[in-house]
């Protein structure tokens, strides 16, 4: 008959360590089994990592294993202490199968993390009859060990980008890798402020930031200075993402305005409803849509001169030439200052200003892959919204690097799939 013991010194095996026995906790609903050091193996000092001679032995803990079947499993173990010469202290020992003070083994940790990154945590608790706690847990070792064991590696392209995780402006900074064949996150801040995001640089060392080639981010220019301070050879770019997304918030604002405006003036509310058919790209609208829009643009309305300004803004990224590029951007830039649309003029006076790192944009193009900030923008939106239950910094901050870090796993002594 196989026994449970049989199967877990297959998958779950350690030289210092015997399973004893294996049986049900007195409701039945769990199986506890009994570890106990193998005869004449010393413990470990979880301080420095050495063999050391025993001290005494404390009472015991249970450590949550996978569960099976139905059925909850615990590992109950008397954890030593010794008495380390090395460390001149009396020192709990360390055992494989856990970290730390955690309640549930690494293995368990792992399995679950596994699933946070399919599941929402809380789906994920539900699902394992855990807590949403321990699934945090699960997550806080593997994303621990996964940022001390990284490579960072030579590091060509970099993507700056900013989101809202609360309301009242709180913001994070997040960098990403961008290189052709690389796309990861590779650092999350707290707020977006410079000592926030000059903590980046600090992170990643001198020598991976002075071989950075390029560098996309937004116009906000406290992030300009600092990229311009730490990577004074990267090629800089505002990137199409960025734009874009400045260029819509000018059109909202326009819109809004005139909404009200018109409102306050008792005219008929042609904008009601408009803002997802004048924010979309025309060609993602649907049929129905397409009427609406066209009629709307019937209207002599500041926000349809805006809107049409905005759309025509787009060929400017079919060019492939920064000289064309630069020529388009100067007449529209001159046509939108025309235009007596207050906040299109402000997007056209800072295109001006910017002129140079957007036309980087062309120079660089065959190089990165364009759209990735955005994409990964998108993705770390997502993952914000199946971590919720407690939106605090650093429940996002271990969300984001578990789901978009691509960090490497703590090994494991069997797949526990
Ligand atoms: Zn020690």
């Amino acid at each position: 008959m196989l026994q449970l013991i049989t199967i877990l010194n297959r998958c779950h095996r350690f030289p210092g360590f015997v399973y004893q026995t294996a049986r049900f906790s007195s409701d039945h609903k769990s199986i506890e089994i009994a570890v106990r050091p193998r005869k004449g193996s010393k413990a470990v000092c979880s301080r420095c990592h050495q063999p050391a001679p025993g001290y005494d032995q404390l009472a015991e803990r249970r450590f949550e294993f996978i569960p099976f079947w139905g059925f909850l499993v615990f590992l109950l173990y008397s954890m030593r202490r010794v008495d380390c010469r090395h460390c001149q202290a009396v020192v709990v020992e360390e055992v494989p199968w856990a970290d730390g003070k955690r309640t549930l083994t690494k293995a368990y940790m792992l399995f679950l993390a596994r699933w946070a990154r399919r599941l929402s945590w809380k789906e994920t608790a539900e699902a394992f009859r855990t807590s949403w706690d321990k699934v945090f847990d699960a997550v806080e070792h593997v994303v621990t060990w996964g940022l001390q064991h990284r490579v960072l590696g030579q590091i060509d392209a970099i993507g700056v980008d900013e989101i809202q995780y609360a309301k009242g402006h709180k913001y994070l900074t997040l960098v990403y890798q961008i290189d052709l064949g690389v796309t990861r996150l590779l650092w999350v801040g707290k707020e977006r402020t410079i000592e926030s995001f000059q903590g980046f640089f600090t992170a990643m060392g001198k020598d991976v930031i002075s071989k950075i080639v390029f560098v996309c981010s937004d116009m906000w220019e406290p992030y300009l200075k600092l990229i311009r301070e730490n990577c004074s050879e990267a090629l800089h770019i505002l990137d199409r993402f960025h734009i874009v997304a400045n260029m819509n918030k000018a059109l909202d604002n326009v819109r809004a305005e005139e909404t009200s405006r018109m409102k306050r003036e008792g005219r008929a509310p042609v904008l009601k409803k408009s803002r997802w058919l004048l924010l979309r790209r025309s060609e993602n609208l649907g049929a129905e849509q397409h009427f609406r829009l066209r009629d709307l643009l019937r209207y002599n309305l500041k926000t349809v001169r805006a809107y049409l300004l905005k759309e025509a803004f787009q060929q400017l990224w079919e060019y492939s030439s920064p000289a064309w590029a630069g020529k388009f951007l100067d007449e529209w830039c001159r046509q939108t200052m025309r235009s007596r649309i207050e906040p299109m003029k402000k997007i056209a006076r800072s295109l001006r200003q910017h002129r140079e790192l957007i036309l980087n944009y062309f120079r660089a193009q065959k190089l990165l892959s364009s759209g990735v900030v955005e994409g990964l923008n998108n993705k770390a939106k997502v993952t914000m919204r199946k971590s919720y239950g407690f939106r605090t910094y650093r429940v996002l901050e271990l969300a984001l690097y578990h789901s978009l870090g691509k960090l490497p796993e703590p090994d494991s002594t069997h797949d526990f799939f």
